[in-house]
């Protein structure tokens, strides 16, 4: 009697651990939650299944050894299978919460991706509809870059990239957007800022820039100069209240700033006119 007592005992332990498992696995679970929660009380209810046989024993002395033998084996697996299911749905939030990161940012130059830039610029106009504040877009192309890749090779052309990020990041809030929308194309949205605080800024990068120097090998540097253009959105000027339409329409009139600025010669800043 008390062999099986102890078996049993020792598989309700098995069991309640496995059942914390399952509920810990429920409670952190951000994907199969429904799964791990069918799981969770399927074991739950499987511990007091455990408890009424220890109850016969100690109550009635009703012994059955083969079972109460059984009983361990099944509950050790189970409790190792749920340890293994745990890790691996651990494992699997951790990877996508990597991946997610890693499709948030561009990989060279540590700016954030198209898509992450464009999905944070209509959140940012979806607020300026709700608060009535202007929100400036800026478009920066470096100048002339393909010469650099021409004169000092690629890998020369990506730690200018590198650099030309480090550089504007350094100029701007921490509530402003700065994605790379392109090569050597940068998308930058100023929330609550008005087309001369969006000048202003863009100048002070212009000035950054052209100042600052990549090294090009054995005392060899690289400075580069780059075009802006600008286009505000204001929201009790533009009828629109469709957010992703408006970025889309901002977006291009930045672009034909940038490319005014490029007409006009390089290295300035252009504001959208008609
Ligand atoms: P413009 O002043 O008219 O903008 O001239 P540009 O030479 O800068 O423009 P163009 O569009 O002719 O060339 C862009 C160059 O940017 C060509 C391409 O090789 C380079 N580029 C794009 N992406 C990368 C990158 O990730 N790394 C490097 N090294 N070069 C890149
Ligand atoms: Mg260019
Ligand atoms: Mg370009």
């Amino acid at each position: 009697m008390a062999l099986a007592a102890f078996f049993y005992s020792i598989s309700l332990l098995f069991q309640l651990v496995t059942a914390g498992y399952a509920a810990d696995l429920f409670f952190r679970a951000k994907v199969y939650r429904l799964a791990c929660g069918f799981l969770a009380l399927g074991l739950g209810l499987m511990v007091g299944r455990r408890i009424s046989p220890l109850l016969h024993v100690l109550n009635n002395g009703h012994i059955n050894l083969p079972d109460a033998i059984l009983s361990m084996p099944i509950s050790l697996c189970l409790l190792l299978g749920m340890y293994q299911l745990k890790k691996m749905l651990v494992e699997l939030q951790e990877k996508n919460c990597i991946l997610d990161q890693l499709s948030k940012v561009d990989s060279l130059t540590g700016a954030l991706s198209r898509r992450e830039t464009f999905s944070r610029a209509e959140m940012e106009i979806k607020r300026s509809l709700r608060t009535g504040h202007e929100i400036s877009f800026l478009m920066l192309d470096i100048d002339c870059f393909k010469n650099v890749n021409d004169q000092y090779g690629h890998l020369i052309g990506d730690a200018v990239l590198v650099n030309l990020v480090k550089c504007c990041q350094e100029q701007l809030r921490a509530i402003d957007i700065f994605g790379r929308v392109g090569g050597e194309e940068f998308f930058v949205v100023l929330p609550e800022s008005s087309g001369h605080d969006a000048f202003q800024l863009a100048e002070r990068l212009r000035k950054h820039v052209s100042a600052t120097e990549t090294a090009a090998g054995y005392a060899q540097t690289i400075s580069i100069t780059i075009s802006l253009g600008i286009a505000t959105f204001n929201p009790s000027l533009v009828g629109e209240t469709n957010s992703a339409v408006i970025l889309k329409r901002f977006f291009k009139m930045s672009d034909d700033a940038m490319y005014q600025a490029k007409s006009g010669g390089r290295n300035r800043t252009e504001i959208w006119a008609e």
